[in-house]
């Protein structure tokens, strides 16, 4: 596992949920710092008491992914997977600085993927989310319907159009 080193990015880019029995509770919306992270000294002020979605978390970049210049600081991209519940896994890449997501590579491996069949979504530092569908495959009534109520704007590959 690599180190954060002076990344603090997720830190900023993702929202965080707190889930309890009451329910999911937003804490910190997409796209603002966390009044928690202390840039000068890059570290987490609550360390180690942080919370579980925190403490849990690594980018694929921290988990392995490409070579140095693919760490989020530098690419101004941050990539992870959505996991959760029943909904189809998808790519998420996070805007991590504004203009990132319309790099050539980002484009190139939109293409792949999408062909491979799997979703992938862009997270903007606005808090928009685009989910990108596969042509082939189905996406459900229930789960379209979330995502439009979340705000989320869904498209088909191949129209990619951004
Ligand atoms: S984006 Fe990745 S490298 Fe940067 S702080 Fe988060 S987990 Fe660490
Ligand atoms: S609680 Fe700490 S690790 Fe979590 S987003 Fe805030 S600064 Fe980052």
């Amino acid at each position: 596992m690599r180190e954060c080193g002076d990344c603090t990015l997720c830190c900023l880019t993702h929202h965080i949920w707190e889930m309890s029995r009451a329910g999911k509770k937003l804490i910190k919306p997409a796209g603002v710092w966390c009044e928690h992270c202390d840039n000068i000294n890059h570290r987490c002020t609550l360390y180690p008491n942080h919370n579980i979605v925190c403490r849990t978390y690594n980018c694929e970049w921290r988990e392995g992914f490409g070579d140095e210049s693919f760490k989020p600081t530098k690419s101004g991209l941050i990539l992870d997977w959505h996991r959760t519940g029943s909904a189809t896994p998808r790519l998420q890449i996070w805007e991590a600085r504004e203009g990132a997501l319309t790099s050539a590579w980002v484009k190139r491996e939109t293409d792949i993927l999408l062909r491979s069949r799997v979703f992938v979504a862009y997270m903007y530092l606005s808090g928009k989310m685009i989910l990108f569908v596969p042509r082939w495959v189905q996406l459900s009534d229930e789960a379209s319907q979330v995502y439009l109520r979340e705000g989320t704007e869904i498209k088909t590959y191949p129209a990619i159009d951004i």
